[in-house]
């Protein structure tokens, strides 16, 4: 029966290392966040870096935009809290409304505030294995594989899904620890070929969205399953993988919730730390 692999611990441990670097700041980093709309995920993002921004003595400038705002308006919003000296980093809180191109928003963003390592000057730093802000989800991952003390070096390490949030810098990560690396998407499911990847992977993370994708049977024994997907399934949240069977197999499993989950919160303050640094 596989361990399971909770946020919640690795996330104390790491905060209590981000509460000592913040008081060595002379000010509280300043974390500033914007919405725009009133979408109840984003809703639920912003109470949950609230609560872990007080918890750590940052401090949490919430910006409500309304989701008519037009893109211009929000990227001069955008570049006045780049001009603030007194605001370390920005994050924009997804989704945004369809007219709002997110794409050119993550462009607008001062690379040394982008705290979710979302710029291109940040993701050309992680591809050239010089990484200042690396996706908060994609490191919440490596943190997790980092817990249980099992080394990467040579590894079958499968990425199910490339997103540029999750599955790609997680790629690029796993590379730089010397894992040898199969990105999987649905081109690989639509080619019927995702089982067989699935099925060599000592270490195997699925960050796709579709509860159940990953079927317990597919699990090699003894592997480390880190599930980022959160589905809601009537009324229940559920990941990607069949949990119950590949709990049986595998030697570390994240549980969904409570895996990757409350770890990622806890990235985004440590890259803001990180920001707050480098401004000095
Ligand atoms: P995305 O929609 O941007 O990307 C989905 C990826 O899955 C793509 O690469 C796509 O090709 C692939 N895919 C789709 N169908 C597939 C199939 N049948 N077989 C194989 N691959 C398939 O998604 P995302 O933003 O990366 O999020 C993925 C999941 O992770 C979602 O459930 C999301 O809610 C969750 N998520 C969790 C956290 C967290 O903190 N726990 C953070 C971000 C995302």
């Amino acid at each position: 029966m596989a361990k399971l692999l909770e946020g919640r611990p690795v996330a104390e441990k790491i905060k209590q290392e981000i509460k000592i670097q913040v008081r060595n700041l002379k000010q509280a980093p300043v974390l500033a966040s914007i919405m725009v709309g009133d979408n109840p995920c984003a809703a639920s993002y912003v109470k949950s870096q609230e609560k872990t921004a007080l918890e750590l003595g940052i401090v949490y400038k919430l910006f409500q935009l309304d989701k008519n705002i037009t893109e211009r308006c929000l990227i001069d919003s955008i570049l006045e809290l780049n001009a603030d000296k007194a605001v370390n980093g920005i994050i924009v809180q997804m989704p945004l409304p369809q007219h709002i191109d997110s794409k050119k928003i993550d462009e607008i963003i001062q690379p040394l505030k982008d705290v979710e390592g979302l710029h291109p000057e940040n993701t050309g730093k992680l591809f050239l294995s010089r990484t200042r802000f690396a996706s908060c989800t994609a490191s919440a991952v490596m943190e997790l594989l980092n817990s249980t003390g099992v080394d990467l070096y040579g590894k079958e390490a499968v990425v199910v899904g490339h997103s540029q949030i999750v599955g790609k810098p997680l790629a690029l990560l796993l590379l730089d620890k010397f894992a040898t690396v199969t990105v999987c998407h649905i081109g690989t499911s639509k080619a019927g070929k995702l089982e067989e990847h699935v099925k060599k992977a000592e270490v195997l993370i699925v960050a796709v969205g579709k509860a159940g994708l990953i079927k317990g049977g597919w699990i090699k024994e003894g592997s480390i399953v880190i599930d980022v997907g959160i589905n809601k399934v009537g009324g229940k949240i559920l990941g990607d993988v069949e949990f119950e069977s590949a709990q049986k197999r595998a030697a570390y499993i994240t549980p969904v919730p409570g895996g990757v989950g409350p770890l990622t919160v806890t990235m985004l303050m440590r890259n803001l730390v990180e920001a707050a640094k480098l401004q000095r």
